[in-house]
C-alpha cells in the first residue's frame, strides 16, 4: 500500500487531478501531510469528504507503531523500536547535544543489512528488507514531535543516515526521503543538516552527486589498506579503494562540503602508527575530516577498542598531518544505541 508521506508534490498533484480535484487541493494535502502532520484523514478538515475517502482507499498515513523507547540516564540519547505494518522491526536514535544546540535523529534505511561488516551488530543479523521512504520520513516526524515536547519546544535539527542498513543500496527510497526532509513545507532541513553515511558504494556516491541533494557524505573507511579493509568489510572486495576514491573525488568536486571519513579503531587490526601513516598518505590530497570511533562492544564480536594511549597517538598522527580527527566518544552505549549496536539484543 502506498505511503502518503513518500509521495512527491508531483505525485500528489497527479492524484488530485485524477480524483477530479482542483490543483490547490494537492497543496492543501501536502500541508496536512508535512506541515501539520496529521495521522488521520478525518483531520484534513478543508478537504472534501469524498477526496479524503479516496486518499484513505489508496494509501496510508502511518506505517510504524512505537514498540518501545529507551532513554539514557542523562536523557540526552534515546532509542526507539518501531514495528512496521508487516511486522518488521526498525530502530532509530535521538541524540541531543546541548552545547551545540543540536538534536540529531539517526535513521535506519534497512531492516538488517547485507554488508556484514565484521564488527557491526546489524550485519551479524543478515538482511531483511529495505525501509521505505515513508517509513524513513515517519521516523523523523515521530521523533521531531517527541523532541518538541522536550528541550524547550525545539524540534529535530539534523538527520543522519547512520542507523541500520546501507543507504546507497536503498537509493530511491533514501533520495525520496532526503528530498522530502529538505522541503520547506515540512522539516525544511538544508543539505548541511543531512548526512548520509555509506560503506562506500561507488555507483551510489556518483548517483548522489548527480541528484543535487547536496547533503553531507560520510564514508566508513576503517582502513586505508585494502587487505585490512576487506577483512573488516567484505564489501570492500566488490568496491575496492581504487574504485571508491575516484567516486569520492567526483563527489567532492561537485560539493561545497568536506567529506567525513569514519574510522572505527580496533586494537591490533587498524590502530597502529603504521596504519595511521597509511591513512595520512591516502587522505592527504583530500579536504576532509576523520571521525575516530573507538570500537563499541558488540555481543559475539571478539574485536576490542585500543587502549586510550593508542587512540591518542593515532589522533595525533593525523592532526600532525593537518587532518582534523576528533575522537567520537560513545553516546548511548548503555541503551545499545551507539554506532553499530543497533539490533543488538532487539529480538
Ligand atoms: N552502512 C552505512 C551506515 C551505517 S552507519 C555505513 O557503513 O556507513 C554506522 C556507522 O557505525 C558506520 O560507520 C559503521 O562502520 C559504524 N559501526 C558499526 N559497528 C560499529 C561498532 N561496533 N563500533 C563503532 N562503530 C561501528
Amino acid at each position: 500500500m502506498r505511503h502518503w508521506l513518500a509521495a512527491s508534490s508531483e505525485e500528489l498533484a497527479a492524484f488530485a487531478a485524477e480524483a477530479g480535484q482542483p490543483a490547490f487541493r494537492a497543496k492543501q494535502l501536502r500541508d496536512w501531510l508535512h506541515a501539520k502532520r496529521v495521522d488521520g484523514f478525518a483531520a484534513m478538515s478543508n478537504l472534501p469528504p469524498a477526496f479524503r475517502e479516496s486518499l484513505a482507499e489508496h494509501g496510508r498515513l502511518r506505517a510504524l507503531r512505537e514498540l518501545g523507547r529507551k532513554d539514557a540516564a542523562d536523557k540526552l540519547t534515546s532509542k526507539w523500536l518501531w514495528e512496521a505494518a508487516d511486522g518488521g522491526l526498525i530502530e532509530s536514535v535521538l541524540i541531543i547535544e546541548k552545547q551545540l544546540s543540536r538534536r540529531t535523529v539517526c535513521v535506519s534505511s534497512m531492516i538488517g543489512c547485507p554488508l556484514a561488516c565484521a564488527f557491526c551488530a546489524t550485519g551479524a543479523g543478515g538482511f531483511e528488507r529495505n525501509v521505505s521512504a515513508g517509513e524513513i520520513i515517519e521516523q523523523v516526524y515521530a521523533i521531531d514531535a517527541h523532541a518538541r515536547t522536550r528541550g524547550g519546544g525545539a524540534g529535530v535539527s539534523h538527520v543522519v543516515f547512520m542507523g541500520m542498513g546501507e543507504p546507497l543500496l536503498n537509493f530511491d527510497n533514501v533520495l525520496a526521503a532526503l528530498n522530502t526532509l529538505r522541503d520547506p513545507a515540512g522539516m525544511g532541513l538544508s543539505g548541511r543538516h543531512l548526512t548520509l553515511s555509506t560503506a562506500g558504494v561507488p555507483d551510489g556516491i556518483r548517483a548522489l552527486a548527480d541528484s543535487g541533494v547536496n547533503c553531507r557524505l560520510a564514508v566508513s573507511l576503517h582502513a586505508a589498506n585494502q587487505k585490512t579493509r576487506e577483512r573488516l568489510m567484505p564489501c570492500a572486495k566488490t568496491w575496492p579503494l581504487t574504485a571508491l576514491f575516484p567516486a569520492l573525488e567526483l563527489f567532492a568536486a561537485g560539493s561545497s562540503r568536506d567529506i567525513t571519513f569514519e574510522y572505527c579503531l580496533i586494537d591490533s587490526v587498524n590502530a597502529s602508527r603504521a596504519d595511521a601513516r597509511e591513512l595520512v598518505a591516502l587522505l592527504r590530497p583530500f579536504r576532509c575530516k576523520v571521525n575516530l570511533i573507538p570500537l563499541n562492544p558488540v555481543p559475539g564480536v571478539s574485536f576490542s577498542a585500543p587502549p586510550a594511549a593508542a587512540v591518542r597517538a593515532f589522533q595525533e598522527a593525523l592532526e600532525a598531518a593537518g587532518i582534523s580527527a576528533p575522537v567520537r566518544m560513545e553516546k548511548g552505549a548503555e541503551i545499545g544505541a551507539a554506532c553499530g549496536q543497533l539490533r543488538a539484543g532487539k529480538k
